[in-house]
């Protein structure tokens, strides 16, 4: 099973309407612990996402995910915007030139994009960041795939830990970003980052499935 460019825009497209649906819902996640802008800011970026897909219609896997990455960093400001815009752009990096990714390019793909976003946030597992719901979604992906797990197996794992890393920001102190300026303050509230990020996987769980 792989997973071919025509499924990487569906995948894409489905993400825009879960941010859209959702918009409301994670401005009120980012007015608990920041400034109640993070539903709005990844429904502004992901409309501009799809006002590109006629220009990515006929591109191959790297095009597309570099034209999301760029498109985002272009339209959203703060600190969720560049970090996604730096997700999709690194996985884009690794998929040049590609018209289907195997679940193992996949792997490869957003190992690269969750590096990108370490690298430019600074942030580690425990800080109640975005980086929180990509990791364990990341590690669940690959253990899957090395556990001979097919394709629609491997990433319903994938999104599944990917809600449990979000769920599990609730409790914790933030120590990256707007949220760490309330200190223990930001405890007891679901991380907005980390609960997008969720969307994102669940998007590519239910689109890749078949
Ligand atoms: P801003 O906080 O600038 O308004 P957003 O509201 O769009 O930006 O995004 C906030 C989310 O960005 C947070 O919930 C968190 O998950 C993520 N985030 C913030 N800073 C970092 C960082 N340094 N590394 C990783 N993720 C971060
Ligand atoms: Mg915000
Ligand atoms: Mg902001």
């Amino acid at each position: 099973m792989v997973i071919t460019r025509d499924k990487v825009l569906d995948w894409i497209k489905r993400y825009a309407d879960l941010l859209a649906e959702n918009r409301d819902y994670l401005t009120q996640l980012d007015a608990a612990i920041g400034d109640a802008d993070h539903g709005a800011n990844m429904d502004r970026g992901f409309k501009a996402v799809l006002s590109k897909m006629p220009e990515m219609a006929d591109k191959d896997i790297g095009t597309i995910l570099k034209t999301v990455g760029m498109t985002l960093l272009a339209t959203v400001g703060g600190a969720g915007g560049p970090l996604y815009g730096t997700l999709f752009l690194q996985a884009g990096m690794k998929t040049t030139g590609k018209m289907e990714m195997t679940l193992e390019d996949w792997i490869n793909a957003l190992e690269a994009g969750i590096t990108g976003v370490k690298n430019r946030g600074k942030a580690e597992l425990g800080d109640k960041t975005m980086i929180d719901a990509l990791v364990p979604a990341w590690n669940a992906l690959k253990q899957a795939a090395e556990n001979g797990s097919n394709l629609g197996e491997a990433l319903e794992r994938c999104a599944r830990a990917a809600e449990e890393g979000m769920k599990a920001t609730i409790p914790l102190v933030a120590r990256k970003g707007r949220a760490s300026y309330l200190g223990e303050r930001s405890a007891g509230h679901q991380d907005p980052g980390a609960t997008s990020s969720y969307l994102m996987l669940r998007a590519a769980a239910d689109v890749w499935r078949d």
